[in-house]
C-alpha cells in the first residue's frame, strides 16, 4: 500500500511539474563569484538548468517576473534540534520535526542539519522525504539532514534531557553503538566532548578516538560539540571533521593554525550563545516581522518577563554575559584565518526560533566582522558543499532559492525580507506553512 501510494504521488507530481519555467529579470546574488548580476534562471523539475544574462525572447513555459527582486540560494542551518521553540520560563512551543521543517522552509531555510533528535523519527522522516523527489504542496518542508542521537558518556551533556542519547563509556561501546546507528545511514555523527562544565563528565580520550575512528570506518563524518579549546584541539588531532560552539576564552593561535591546516570546519553557533542576552538588551528584536509571523505572540511575551525565567535560563544568561564578547572575538579570529565557517544556530534552545534564527546568525556574523558575502556563503554554498549537495545559483544546482525584496549584500538583514521561497523547483505556499507552524501554543 505504501509503495503504491508513493508511486501515485510520483506520477501526479511529474505530470504537474515536468515543464521548464523561467524566473526572469532578477538580481542574481552569485555567492561563488561574490557578484550581483541581472539575469534569468531556467528551472526544470528540481534543478536550475540555465543561468542567462538576458531573458530569452521566446520561451515555451511559464514565466515569473522578478524585476526589483534579489535571488539567493536556499539557506541552510547546520546545527539544529527540530523539536520546537522553548520559552525562558519553561513552556515550549512543540512543533515536532515536520513542523520545525516547515518553519525552516517558511523562513527560506530550504535545508537543515539536525544534530540531536529521536533517531528513528527523524531518520525515517528524512528517508520518506528523499523517496519523493517531486514534492506535493503538503510534502513541502525543508530538506532534513540528521545525526539522530548524540554520543555522550553516562551523565554527560545530553543525558540531562533524558532522551535521544547513545551512551558510550568505553572504546568498545563507542564501536558497537556507532556501528548500530550506521545501518540507519545518519548524515553525520554528533559527539559530545566537553570539559567546560565540571559538574558534567565527558568521554575519555580513548573513547573519543574510537568513536571518530569508527565513524570514519563507515564513511561518516563527525561533528564534535566542544566545551574548551583543549577539547577542540584533541578532537581535531583525533580526526574530527567539524567542531561546533565557541569557547569563552581567547583561542590559542596554534589551534587556529591547526584548524586551518587540517581543514576543520567550524560552526560557531553565535545565536544560541548570545541571543537571550541580545533580546533582553534590545526588546525590539521580538517585534521583527519574520519572527512575529512565525512564533505565537504568547511565547514571545514570555521573553519580556525575566522575573519568571527558570533557574536554567538564569544560568544561560550568566554564561552569555560572561562570554559574549570573547565568543564574538574568537569567531572573527577563526574566520579571518580562513577556516571554513558554517552557519548553525543550535535552534531548539532558549533564545532561538526555528527558521528565523538562521537570519540572526548571519546578522551576528556580520555585526562581528564577517562580510555579507562570507555570511551568505556560510549558509549557502559552503554549507551545501559540506553536505555534499549542489548549492548555489548555477546550472545543475538544486532549485532551492529565496527571492528577496532588497539586497542582502547592502544589508544582511534583508535576508528576512522574503518575497518567495522556491523549494526543489516549486513555489512554496508560505501562508499554508504559516498556518501550520503557528498552531499549538496556549494563548
Ligand atoms: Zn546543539
Amino acid at each position: 500500500m505504501y509503495t503504491l501510494f508513493l508511486a501515485l504521488v510520483f506520477v501526479v507530481a511529474s505530470q504537474a511539474f515536468a515543464a521548464e519555467w523561467l524566473l526572469e529579470n532578477a538580481q542574481i546574488v552569485d555567492v561563488d563569484a561574490t557578484a550581483i548580476r541581472a539575469g534569468s534562471l531556467v528551472v526544470r523539475d528540481d534543478r536550475i538548468v540555465a543561468v542567462l544574462a538576458q531573458s530569452p525572447a521566446s520561451f515555451d513555459g511559464p514565466r515569473r517576473d522578478l524585476a526589483g527582486h534579489w535571488v539567493i540560494p536556499g539557506l541552510y542551518d547546520l546545527h539544529t534540534h527540530a523539536y520546537g521553540n522553548p520559552s525562558p520560563s519553561g513552556a515550549t512551543h512543540r512543533l515536532g520535526i515536520q513542523n520545525a521543517a516547515r518553519a525552516m522552509l517558511y523562513a527560506g531555510v530550504t535545508g537543515f542539519r539536525d544534530l540531536f533528535s529521536e533517531e528513528n523519527a527523524i531518520l525515517e522522516l528524512r528517508d520518506r522525504q528523499r523517496a519523493v523527489t517531486l514534492p506535493l504542496p503538503d510534502e513541502m518542508w525543508a530538506d532534513i539532514h540528521a545525526a539522530g542521537p548524540i554520543f555522550t558518556c553516562s551523565g554527560g551533556h545530553g543525558t540531562e534531557y533524558g532522551m535521544f542519547t547513545r551512551v558510550i563509556n568505553t572504546p568498545q561501546q563507542a564501536h558497537l553503538e556507532i556501528a548500530a546507528l550506521a545501518y540507519k545511514h545518519p548524515d553525520v555523527i554528533k559527539i559530545v566532548y566537553d570539559h567546560a562544565f565540571a559538574r558534567m563528565p565527558t568521554l575519555d580520550r580513548a573513547t573519543l578516538q574510537a568513536a571518530i575512528a569508527t565513524a570514519k570506518g563507515f564513511q561518516l563524518r563527525t561533528v564534535i560539540h566542544i566545551g574548551t579549546w583543549q577539547d577542540a584541539e584533541e578532537a581535531i588531532q583525533d580526526g574530527a571533521d567539524a567542531i561546533t560552539h565557541t569557547y569563552g576564552e581567547p583561542i590559542p593561535e596554534h589551534l587556529v593554525r591547526l584548524m586551518r591546516a587540517r581543514g576543520t570546519v567550524y560552526i560557531p553557533t553565535l545565536a544560541v550563545q548570545s541571543e537571550l542576552l541580545n533580546i533582553l538588551e534590545q526588546p525590539a528584536l521580538l517585534a521583527r516581522p519574520l519572527l512575529t509571523a512565525m512564533v505565537p505572540a504568547g511565547l514571545l511575551e514570555t521573553y519580556r518577563r525575566p522575573d519568571q525565567f527558570r533557574p536554567q535560563t538564569a544560568f544561560l544568561l550568566t554564561w552569555e554575559r560572561d562570554g559574549r564578547e570573547t565568543f564574538f572575538h574568537n569567531f572573527k579570529t577563526i574566520l579571518d584565518a580562513g577556516v571554513t565557517t558554517l552557519a548553525g544556530t543550535d535552534v531548539g534552545n532558549i533564545g532561538t526560533f526555528q527558521g528565523y534564527s538562521l537570519h540572526r546568525e548571519l546578522e551576528l556574523m556580520v555585526a562581528h566582522g564577517a562580510t555579507p558575502w562570507q555570511a551568505l556563503a556560510s549558509a549557502t554554498t559552503l554549507a551545501g558543499h559540506f553536505l555534499q549537495e549542489e548549492a548555489g545559483i548555477r546550472p545543475g544546482a538544486l532549485a532551492n532559492l529565496v527571492v528577496l525584496e532588497a539586497s542582502p549584500v547592502a544589508d544582511i538583514q534583508n535576508t528576512t525580507k522574503i518575497a518567495t521561497v522556491i523549494y526543489h523547483g516549486h513555489v512554496v505556499d508560505r501562508l499554508a506553512l504559516q498556518r501550520k507552524i503557528q498552531q499549538g501554543f496556549p494563548p
